[in-house]
C-alpha cells in the first residue's frame, strides 16, 4: 500500500508498520493488522488493539450503533448470556496468543514481562476488563479478521454491508478531501 493511502486511511501517520488484512469487495482496504507492539523513542510500546477498521462506510455504520446505546447492550448480553460469553472470551484469548505470537516473532526474545503481560491480558477493544466492551470498532475488525467474535458478529448482521457496486475507497477519498 502507498504511504499516502495510510495516512488517508487512519487520518494520521501510522506509528507502527501494518499490512491490510481485510479487503471490501470494491478491492479497498477493510481492515488493517498493525505489529501489536513497538518501540518509540527506545520505549517499547505494547498495541493491542492491533486490528483497525478503516472502510469509512461500516465506520459510518457502527458509530451509529454506538449512538444508540449498542455497547451497553452488548455489555448486558456478555453479563447475562453464559453461551456469548463463553464465545466471546474464546476469541479474545485466542486473539492474545496470536498477537503474543505476532510480537515475538517482530522482537525474537527481546519482548519484556510487562509488554508480554499487556498483550496477554488485554481484549482487543484495549480493555484489561474482558466483559468490557469499549469499542464496537475493533470487535468488528476481529470478526472481519479472525471470524472469532461474537459481538463483532452481531454488528455484522446489523449493519448494511458493503458490495462491488459500493465503492468503499471512492468514498474515502471523497471524504478525506473534504
Ligand atoms: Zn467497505
Amino acid at each position: 500500500m502507498q504511504y499516502q493511502t495510510a495516512v488517508e486511511l487512519l487520518g494520521r501517520v501510522p506509528r507502527t508498520p501494518f499490512t491490510v488484512k481485510t479487503f471490501c469487495p470494491d478491492g479497498s482496504p477493510q481492515v488493517l493488522l498493525a505489529n501489536p507492539v513497538f518501540i518509540e523513542d527506545g520505549i517499547w510500546k505494547p498495541f493491542p488493539t492491533f486490528l483497525w477498521l478503516v472502510c469509512p462506510r461500516l465506520k459510518t455504520q457502527v458509530a451509529d450503533l454506538e449512538q444508540h446505546g449498542k455497547i451497553k447492550e452488548f455489555s448486558q448480553k456478555l453479563d447475562s448470556d453464559d453461551e456469548f460469553r463463553e464465545k466471546f472470551l474464546h476469541g479474545q484469548s485466542e486473539i492474545s496468543l496470536l498477537r503474543l505470537e505476532m510480537a515475538e516473532k517482530i522482537y525474537p526474545g527481546e519482548l519484556p514481562e510487562h509488554i508480554k503481560e499487556i498483550l496477554s491480558e488485554t481484549t482487543i477493544a484495549g480493555s484489561r476488563d474482558f466483559r468490557g466492551v469499549k469499542c464496537l470498532h475493533s470487535h468488528l475488525a476481529q470478526e472481519l479478521a479472525f471470524h472469532n467474535n461474537p459481538i463483532g458478529e452481531a454488528v455484522l448482521n446489523s449493519v448494511k454491508k458493503c458490495s462491488k457496486t459500493d465503492n468503499c475507497g471512492e468514498y474515502c477519498t471523497t471524504r478525506s478531501s473534504q
